[in-house]
């Protein structure tokens, strides 16, 4: 198995590869986010540890970029913050698992070996609801295979409640998840953005997104 690791801190680079190594892993690591995406495209690695902090690019952008150009090495991603706002951006950029630091190494291993397990170098899940398909990586979405023209905020609005299926989420998760924290308006900026999604994926016959009053919005699960 070769490993990338990228990873701006010596010391915590140094005892991954040393650890890697003595697991009998091919270790490469790259000290900044412009070497790691070189040497990501350069190199055929069977996953890549990826910090988020890093210098030049970060993480996120690494991934971004990565999944942009068709490379599907699964990537483990190292945040720093245990936050359901760093997991949703770590998601969101391709990534295809996270831990928190600081971390064991044996539960690191034991993601690594999960992901290497999966498949290598597979294409991620896209998803599906009512004859729309999203495909998170490359932040696509058609409706019975007509692409449609969704805006980035829009995109993310979808695939956040597309993530979670049958499951009512409230007007503030929204705004958390899809909003940056600068961002001061209320939820009647949600409304506005679901109500020119609806009007761009739904037909009348079909609607996709459930209001429940007081509550938020569903996608409904289907009956498989
Ligand atoms: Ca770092």
């Amino acid at each position: 198995m070769r490993v990338l690791v990228v990873e701006d801190e010596q010391a915590m680079a140094e005892s991954l590869a040393w650890g890697l190594q003595a697991d009998g892993y091919v270790v490469e690591v790259a000290d900044n986010g412009e070497d790691g995406l070189w040497k990501a495209q350069e190199n055929v690695y069977d996953v890549i540890v990826l910090d988020v902090m890093l210098p030049r690019l970060d993480g996120y952008q690494v991934c971004r970029r990565l999944r942009e150009k068709g490379r599907w090495t699964p990537i483990l991603m190292l945040t720093a913050m245990d936050e359901d706002l760093d997991h949703a951006e770590g998601l969101d950029s391709g990534a295809d698992d996270y831990l928190a630091k600081p971390f064991s190494y044996p539960v690191l291993l034991a993601h690594l070996r999960s992901l290497t397990r999966r498949g290598l170098g597979t294409r991620p899940a896209v998803l599906t609801a009512a004859g729309l398909t999203l495909d998170p990586a490359t932040r696509t979405v058609t409706n019975d295979g007509v692409p449609l023209d969704l805006t980035s905020r829009e995109i993310s609005v979808l695939e956040f409640l597309m993530r979670r299926k049958g499951r009512v989420v409230s007007k503030t998760d929204l705004l958390d998840h899809c909003w940056d924290t600068a961002f001061t308006g209320g939820p009647a900026v949600v409304e506005v953005h679901i109500h020119r999604l609806r009007r761009k994926i739904e037909t009348a016959a079909t609607p996709v997104i459930v209001t429940l009053r007081g509550r938020g919005y569903l996608i409904p699960d289907e009956p498989t």
